[in-house]
């Protein structure tokens, strides 16, 4: 009887005391899944955060043919408007990752054929590539790239629609070869690669804004002889137009501080430069005009060793169709473009 009843108490107090230790540890347990879930997740957003802002693009490997975004664009059109709709710059990260950031027009293809069972199946991009910094390092740079050639703009009519943004540099109607001489050898003042794309056309022929923006340059410059720089309304690019026509270079009244729009006539082509002396011409080389594109993440990029500038020759290949309509003015002798759009964005 007395074994029973202390069986009984010991029971009891075992019984309590598992049940004491149970309550504090469940109590314990969801403190610390709170705590830990909390600080997990601060931390992961927190950081994700920290990487997407402070990251400072210091080298950008830009290869993508012209046909591969064409395809992209087709593809953000067909889906602009459907639920996860991914935006241009998303979809040309989500090749990057795909074909490990080398291009081609055929893997493009094959990349958004799976792309569009994908999204069609209800899935998201960011899902599965919203964390991945890669992905986001690509977004980054596509954006820094692309938010002025491609997105909603306004037509001088007055209509708006979503598509390329930009314009061929050279004026519809006049003739230009080139092809893809990024990185080739140049040799005058100091060896150095060819950091732009040039155009061979004839002396005179007609300049266009790529994308508008404000004029930072303008004058001479001893390698890119007569020359206009432009930075673009964002101030992540800065377009440099060079080797411009002899005594004429500029359109008509085009100054610094100037405003230009995307399709404006802004100087003609020519071949000055290479010279400390304003105003001469390339001693050898035919008519071109040298094209540049400078990506600017950070104002310590603007000038200097930390500039990058892209290859411009796929890019150039995708703005093809949108080629500037200009007519003379007798009186002037100047060009005037019929071809204008304004991105709704920047006005
Ligand atoms: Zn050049």
């Amino acid at each position: 009887m007395y074994r029973v009843k202390s069986f009984k108490i010991v029971s009891l107090f075992f019984v309590s005391f598992l049940l004491v230790i149970s309550f504090f540890a469940s109590v314990f347990k969801q403190s610390m899944t709170v705590f830990a879930s909390d600080n997990i997740e601060i931390i992961a957003c927190e950081g994700e955060k920290q990487e997407v802002q402070k990251e400072i693009i210091k080298w950008v490997d830009f290869n993508i043919d012209g046909q591969s975004l064409k395809s992209v664009l087709e593809f953000c059109k067909e889906y602009r408007g459907k639920p996860h709709s991914p935006s241009f710059a998303q979809t040309l990260s989500y090749l990057s990752i795909k074909n490990s950031n080398e291009f081609d027009k055929s893997s493009s293809l094959g990349i958004l054929k799976k792309l569009r069972a994908y999204l069609d199946e209800g899935n998201c991009i960011l899902d599965k590539y919203g964390d991945n910094k890669y992905f986001l390092r690509y977004q980054q740079i596509y954006h820094a790239i692309f938010d002025g050639l491609v997105g909603e703009y306004e037509m001088v009519c007055g209509t708006t629609q979503y598509g390329i943004m930009g314009y061929f540099p050279i004026a519809k109607g006049f003739d230009y070869n080139h092809y893809d001489d990024f990185g080739n050898s140049r040799s005058y003042g100091y060896k150095r690669r060819h950091l732009g794309h040039d155009f061979m056309g004839q002396v005179g022929t007609p300049i266009i804004a790529i994308e508008g923006g404000t004029v930072t340059e303008l004058g001479w410059n001893k390698y890119g002889g007569w020359r206009i720089g432009i930075r673009s309304c964002d101030q992540k690019r800065y377009y440099y137009y060079a080797h411009l026509r002899k005594d004429r270079p500029f359109a008509l009244d085009m100054k610094l501080g100037d405003r230009v729009e995307a399709g404006q006539v802004i100087g003609y082509l020519g071949y000055t430069g290479y010279s400390e002396k304003e105003n001469t011409n390339l001693k050898t080389g035919s008519p071109h005009l040298h094209l540049g594109l400078q990506l600017i993440f950070d104002a310590s990029q603007e000038k200097g060793s930390g500039e990058i500038w892209i290859d411009l020759f796929g890019i150039c290949n995708f703005l093809t169709s949108e080629r500037a309509v200009v007519t003379r003015d007798d009186n002037t002798k100047e060009w005037i473009s019929q071809s204008i759009k304004v991105p709704i964005l920047a006005k």
